[in-house]
């Protein structure tokens, strides 16, 4: 994954934030079960922090790995109440990494509690109902789903589907309009025809 900045939302997204300050003050959401890549499930604490300069970051702790809590996402501070900004940014978070995390279970609660962090996934799955509705209609979904590729939506993207790359266990994207393919991994990009006859 690489840095992800939401131009209309000003959220942004990374692996590669620097570590966290020595004194932040972390306020832990809750904790849940997260399968990375369907291959290793570990249960992470999502706590988040705000800074001096007025933002709020999305930390993650993994338990059991040698791993200090890392920042994972930010945006600037707004006017919600703290926790209820903290799980919106969660929200995105988990949709934003759809495909290489998957949350399977709520294990504990913090500062908010497993109603919360279930509102955050309904809401997460309404938009996916309504996201697969808008694709099914879509010719070049038609068109990839006959030829036997099943593609999966970003939420929120009326431009971009995710599909198993062909060389290996790991995800790439369609820019549907363009009907072009990018794959991170591989450092590739194509023709989506290509694609269907190979
Ligand atoms: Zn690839």
């Amino acid at each position: 994954m690489i840095t992800t900045t939401i131009q209309e939302t000003g959220i942004t997204m990374s692996r590669h934030f620097g570590p966290l300050h020595p004194d932040a003050q972390l306020k832990t959401l809750f904790s849940v079960d997260m399968e990375i890549q369907a291959i290793e499930l570990v249960t992470i604490e999502v706590s988040w922090v705000v800074t001096d300069d007025g933002y709020l970051q999305l930390v993650h702790r993994v338990m059991d790995w040698p791993d200090t809590p890392h920042i994972v996402a930010q945006e600037r501070l707004n006017d919600l109440p703290e926790v209820t900004q903290a799980l919106q940014l969660w929200g995105v978070y988990v949709r934003g990494t759809k495909g290489f995390y998957r949350i399977t279970r709520f294990c504990h609660p913090g500062v908010a509690q497993k109603e919360d962090y279930e509102q955050v996934l309904q809401g997460l799955e309404a938009e996916a109902r309504a996201d697969q509705e808008f694709w099914e209609q879509h010719p070049l979904y038609q068109k990839l789903k006959s030829a036997g590729i099943h593609a999966i939506s970003v939420s929120g993207s009326k431009r971009v589907l995710m599909v198993k790359c062909p060389r290996g266990n790991h995800h790439m994207y369609i820019e549907a309009d363009k009907a072009t393919w990018t794959c991170g991994y591989c450092c590739k990009r194509g023709e989506v025809n290509a694609l269907m006859q190979s």
